[in-house]
């Protein structure tokens, strides 16, 4: 990727950047290593270190001995007898997307035209430790871990407690050299890493962080006893020693032959294409292993061509490490908005330099509101870590004020609406300003992207990017103008044709007859989501009732307090609101009575969660099926949930269920019980 910070530099402001990098990379790296505690995902310091890599590639006489990018792992406890490596262990230089590797793959052809012809091996990149075994006549001798890549410890006793470590190797395929160096890594599974910690609990003993610390934990103890009790697994990956081998396939052919265990999904990859469909593939299918994957190795094949093209740095020029995409990652914030939302809200959103997370480019995360922007303490100019939990909103977890340059600009929350120049106001007992002005166009904007939306009237093809065209064109106000629309007035919209802007006026059409949950949700009453939505329907059972409600009828619903029951009965008061609804009236939208959405009382009494993704359903249609037959949702798992409906992904719900006993179905069996 190339920064718009690497074109614009100074020789001087490199070196002042770098020397930062470097600080603030070994701090991390010190409380990971050296304190076992540490503060930032290593993805953090993975997306540091490739600036410091690229900017050092830039500027090659900046490079100092001390660099990060020099050296690989930490220094030998004094513990166990060091073990110095017969053949250097090089660690891989980092790859995060395409363009990377398009670079890498060019670099090698300027070397030799042909670095590439015969493909690439591509390999599982597991986090775990990575280790050196050294066979005599077939037996195991030494099992060293990797130290800073020169000598490492010995930790033989602790290895050949791993039983995926053949202790005498195989020679009946083929033979066995009488000294023979074999590389791999060894790690603990998710079901292992579970087993332990369970029993942990049970002892009353702490709870390991995760895998990759318990591993190393395991693998450096003293006492091989308590080794042995975390089974620990282990695949091999290389043969140091020359046996005739001219190919990475080869050798892993030759490891299975030996007896080792080799990772069955590694493969040949023919071109860049395949690497990245490898890589992708791996990216999507990783919560499917049994243990943790950070991203692939990929290797040129041809043996010969992987020595000629050399080292550079502590890393081999043929091989890199291709990442996945950071769950968490650094750019900068390039400037801070503030939007609008339709309940006029004031958000703050950073504005940043476009960086890659878990797969999805990201150019803008939301600050959440003025409290948050001081608590982190996030300037214009400053450097953030972002992050991305799930598929929500990104957002900023940290500033590393330490790169500040001194020109970062502090930002001021405006006291007028950015969008009307009104007056905002700080609501009591929250962290947000909202515009008062009910005829704010931001306001009315976002009403509109709400009302469309997939949760609420959910109609087909009509976004925000159609809403802001069709305002600007003065042609939509507000909701109720959507039915008004004809064929003829998106025919003069950029992107429309005669078929396209049919589709989109049937697509409205087509929800003129809403249900009444769903239109009182597609309202956006301030606090009214969709299960509140559903409630009030079911008590109310028609649009009027609900209008009419008394402040003490609308408290008398279960799940329904004070600040709620007030939102929803102010709404309704306001005479802006009685006007739309009115003309919601006169366009013909029909707001359905809620018996009629009952099909049977199949479910009724019982309470049904839904969590993960699902093949045929929305989540949305899932709960209204629920409904449908007479039963209850939620959104959290507790010993009063029946069942639990898990689609693929399915996350800490689904762990819950498990640990109180609920029963849980999968998307069929659920199918199976409403039909
Ligand atoms: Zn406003």
């Amino acid at each position: 990727m190339i920064t718009l910070l690497e074109t614009i530099m100074t020789k001087q402001e490199a070196k002042v950047r770098l020397e930062k990098l470097k600080k603030l990379i070994n701090k991390y790296r010190y409380e990971r290593l050296v304190l076992d505690k540490p503060i930032v995902e290593e993805s953090v310091e993975d997306s540091l270190k490739k600036e410091l890599f690229d900017l050092e590639q830039e500027w090659p006489d900046l490079v100092t001995a001390d660099s990060p990018t020099q050296r690989i792992g930490g220094k030998p406890l004094d513990k166990f007898t060091k073990f110095t490596h017969p053949e250097r262990m090089l660690s891989f230089n980092d790859s995060f997307d395409e363009e990377d590797m398009q670079v890498w793959q060019k670099r090698l052809e300027r070397l030799d035209p042909s670095a590439t012809k015969n493909g690439f091996y591509g390999e599982l990149k597991i986090d775990g430790l990575a280790i050196e075994l050294v066979y005599e006549k077939g037996l195991l001798k030494i099992g060293a871990t990797r130290g800073d890549g020169l000598i490492g410890e010995e930790v033989t006793q602790n290895l050949k407690t791993v039983e995926a470590i053949p202790l005498s190797l195989d020679d009946t395929k083929r033979p066995v050299p009488d000294i023979l160096v074999v590389r791999g890594e060894v790690f603990i599974s998710h079901r292992e890493f579970k087993r332990i910690n369970q029993e942990q609990e049970k002892n009353g003993g702490a709870v390991y962080a995760n895998p990759r610390n318990l591993a190393a934990g395991s693998i450096r103890q003293l006492d091989p006893v308590i080794t042995a009790s975390r089974r620990m697994d282990s695949y091999a990956y290389s043969v140091i020693t020359d046996v005739g081998q001219t190919t990475h396939e080869e050798e892993h052919d030759i490891l299975k032959d030996w007896g080792f265990k080799t990772n069955p999904h590694n493969k040949y990859l023919k071109d860049l294409k395949e690497v990245q469909n490898f890589r992708d593939h791996w990216e999507k299918e990783r919560e499917k292993l049994d243990y943790e994957i950070d991203g692939v190795v990929i290797i040129t094949n041809e043996n010969r061509m992987f020595k000629k093209l050399g080292v550079v740095g502590k890393a081999p020029r043929a091989a890199v490490a291709y990442k996945f995409s950071p769950r968490e990652s650094t750019t900068k914030v390039e400037d801070i908005m503030v939007s609008v939302g339709r309940t006029g809200t004031l958000t703050p959103i950073a504005m940043l330099e476009p960086v890659n997370i878990g797969g999805t480019t990201v150019s803008r995360a939301t600050l959440h509101n003025e409290d948050e922007i001081r608590r982190l303490d996030v300037r214009i100019g400053d450097t953030v870590v972002v992050g991305r939990a799930g598929d929500v909103i990104p957002d900023i977890k940290k500033s590393l004020t330490e790169l500040r340059t001194g020109k970062e600009k502090v930002f001021h929350f405006p006291r007028t609406c950015p969008v009307c120049g009104e007056a905002v106001k700080r609501v009591e007992g929250e962290a947000a300003y909202k515009c008062t002005n009910q005829q704010c166009p931001a306001i009315k904007r976002e009403a509109i992207y709400h009302f469309v939306s997939k949760s609420a009237l959910d109609v087909d093809g009509v976004g925000p990017k159609i809403i802001d065209q069709l305002m600007d064109a003065g042609l939509l106000k507000d909701t109720a103008d959507l039915y008004t629309l004809k064929k003829e007035d998106l025919l003069n919209l950029e992107r429309f044709a005669e078929k396209s802007a049919e589709n989109t006026i049937a697509a409205i059409q087509s929800k003129k007859k809403v249900s009444l949950d769903r239109f009182i949700y597609a309202l956006g009453i301030p606090h009214v989501g969709s299960e509140t939505a559903v409630d009030l329907a079911r008590k109310f059972g028609s649009l009027e009732k609900i209008s009419s409600a008394s402040l003490e009828e609308l408290l008398a619903i279960k799940d329904i307090g004070q600040v709620v029951a007030k939102s929803i009965f102010e709404w309704f008061q306001d005479k802006h609101h009685q006007k739309l609804l009115a003309k919601f009236k006169e366009v013909g939208l029909q707001v359905l009575k809620q018996e009629s959405t009952q099909k049977s009382s199949n479910l009724k009494g019982l309470t049904f969660v839904f969590t993960g993704t699902m093949e045929n359903l929305s989540r949305e249609r899932a709960e209204e099926l629920v409904r449908e037959h007479g039963g209850d949702t939620s959104s959290s798992v507790s010993r009063a949930t029946s069942y639990v409906v898990a689609g693929s992904e399915a996350g800490s719900k689904l762990d819950k269920a498990q640990k109180l006993g609920v029963k849980v179905l999968d998307e069929k069996g659920f199918l199976d019980m409403v039909s």
